[in-house]
């Protein structure tokens, strides 16, 4: 797969041609924003995925996230916190054991909280670059019931 910096469709009207830019569709996703106009907002509380696009229109409601987002942050912060209780106990191995009881708990909990809704944004987008599920016909497809009483973002239209 070729991973470059352009995604020459930005706009969502004519999303459907052209090549999608995974690597930038995933920095985009990863800063929780659309991928395909790099402004909106994939999320509109903490873990709720946006029906669509409130600046470009791409419709979002077609990914499949399901369990991955817990999953990768489960993978990334164990092994996180895994390499520091080593050092940790490897540098200061008189450490009381009620600072091991609140640190590592603690540390885990916001890392959790912080990283999951970042890798969430991430994986949409990726889900979007790659075409997956109703993203290849994302205009052409109903809308989801749950996104019906959302209402869509209107295309800008010329004064003249
Ligand atoms: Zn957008």
């Amino acid at each position: 797969m070729m991973l470059d910096e352009t995604i020459p469709h930005a706009t969502a009207p004519n999303a459907q041609q052209g090549p999608r830019s995974a690597w930038a569709a995933l920095k985009r996703g990863l800063r929780g924003r659309c991928p395909a106009c790099g402004e909106g907002r994939i999320l509109r509380s903490y873990l709720t995925v946006n029906c669509s696009c409130s600046l470009c229109g791409e419709e979002f409601y077609h990914h499949r996230a399901d369990d991955f987002p817990p999953y990768i942050t489960i993978f990334v912060v164990g092994h996180i916190l895994g390499a520091l209780m080593f050092a940790v106990d490897d540098v200061w191995p008189d450490l009381p054991i009620a600072f091991h009881y609140v640190t590592w708990p603690l540390l885990c909990i916001l890392l959790s909280l912080w990283l999951l809704p970042i890798f969430k944004g991430g994986l949409i987008a990726y889900q979007w670059a790659l075409r997956m599920h109703g993203f290849e016909t994302a205009h052409a497809a109903p809308a989801a019931s749950e996104c019906l009483d959302q209402p869509k973002a209107i295309p800008q239209q010329s004064a003249a």
